[in-house]
């Protein structure tokens, strides 16, 4: 049986050799950061040294990074400093990861959604005029807006929405946790006054993240302790898991310097889309810029779950734009704010990375067009009796 094929990069990434070898070596070092002795030091110059390879991912300052245990920790620390700040309302895109979602909606202040058009890009002149009548009463304007989403790879027109938000003195968070190692980030350049980032989905370990900070962004203390972080997050510092976390953001950064590699990837996903749309399939936010790596297609008719399982059935491994909870087929909340319609509950995302071949996208495309054909035999005698 030939090798299983795994394009779920945008659920956790392929681990790279080079973080696995930097876990490794971080544990074999041992000591504790904040210890003065030898084994402590050569523990801190790890961490330093991860900050650095980190911040120069996404081109920060390096002592502009707290490290977190993850990406929704990242983001859960920029909501809750600028409601800490005095925030009332919270202005969050349509279509953000649950952290974002789910910690807003937790937060006891207002929520407001910014709505996404139907390729899936946040509507800037509604930021903008509900920015023109923002009530002061309700704090600074916090604006919460994804670099690129996980589902459909849609990129957002985030530096023009951080002008409306200075104009407005908002501080606006970017979750770039999908976007980091796919595509070039600038966090300044962006106007990201506040940037999260996570290790597993550039092929570092799980449970390991940062955020970045600029000069309007105070940031609050979300865990009390022994002062690590510069205060900002109390306990021991994760050396391996951040050690690796470095090594796989140096890794990534020289990746996505090379545009030839990056391009042929798109050229992979672009082939395989257009085998899936011959067949009827539509490609989500196909109209607007996209990661290179991620394809989200939605056929109409085809559960998400009944995709899934049949490729999983075939050794390849993807995800459902939409979750299946209970036995019912939960509508995707991306596809639907994008106003597909009944299509919401047909998604599949596929999606690839560092280690993805051209062989891996074939033999996803031919499982995927043997799962649909018997898919289509099973409900042609029922189409039939309909008419
Ligand atoms: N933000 C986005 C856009 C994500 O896709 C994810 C993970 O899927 C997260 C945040 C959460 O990151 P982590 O798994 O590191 O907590």
């Amino acid at each position: 049986m030939s090798p299983r094929v795994y394009l779920d990069y945008n659920a956790t990434a392929v681990v790279r050799p080079e973080a696995a070898a930097a876990i490794a070596h971080a544990l074999d070092v041992g000591g504790n950061p904040s210890s003065v002795h030898a084994a402590g030091r050569a523990a801190r110059a790890l961490v330093e040294q991860a900050r650095a390879d980190v911040a120069a991912l996404i081109a920060a300052p390096a002592p502009t990074v707290v490290f977190t245990s993850g990406g929704t920790e990242a983001n859960a620390l920029a909501l809750e400093s600028a409601i800490a700040a005095g925030a009332r309302r919270l202005l969050i895109s349509a279509v953000e990861h649950d952290s974002i979602q789910e910690t807003a909606h937790a937060s006891g202040v207002a929520v407001e959604e910014i709505p996404v058009d139907r390729s899936g890009r946040a509507d800037l002149t509604w930021l903008s005029e509900r920015l023109a009548r923002w009530d002061a009463r309700d704090g600074r304007p916090f604006v919460a807006l994804m670099l690129a989403n996980n589902e459909t790879g849609v990129i957002q027109p985030v530096a023009e929405a951080a002008e409306l938000v200075r104009a407005a003195d908002g501080w606006l968070h970017v979750d770039a946790v999908q976007a980091a190692g796919k595509i070039a980030i600038d966090s300044r350049a962006l106007g990201a006054d506040t940037l999260a980032i996570s290790a597993h989905k550039i092929g570092g370990p799980q449970g390991v993240g940062a955020l970045t900070f600029g000069p309007r962004a105070t940031l609050s203390r979300r865990q009390h302790g022994g002062g690590q972080e510069r205060g900002r997050r109390g306990g021991t510092e994760n050396v391996p898991g951040i050690n690796g976390f470095g090594a796989a953001a140096k890794a990534t950064l020289q990746a996505i310097s090379q545009p030839v590699d990056v391009e042929e990837k798109a050229a992979w996903r672009d082939a395989a889309a257009q085998r899936l749309k011959a067949a009827g399939a539509v490609v989500a936010g196909e109209a607007a810029p996209r990661l290179p790596n991620t394809l989200c297609v939605a056929t109409p008719g085809f559960a998400s779950d009944t995709q899934v399982m049949a490729l999983d059935l075939a050794g390849v491994m993807v995800s459902a734009g939409a979750a299946c909870s209970s036995g019912k087929v939960k509508q995707s909340p991306v596809l639907a704010a994008m106003g597909l319609g009944d299509l919401a509950a047909c998604g599949l995302r596929v999606s690839g990375g560092w280690a993805s071949t051209q062989a891996d996208w074939n033999r996803f495309v031919d499982a995927w067009l043997e799962a649909f054909e018997r898919h289509a035999a099973r409900r042609a005698p029922a189409v039939a009796g309909v008419s």
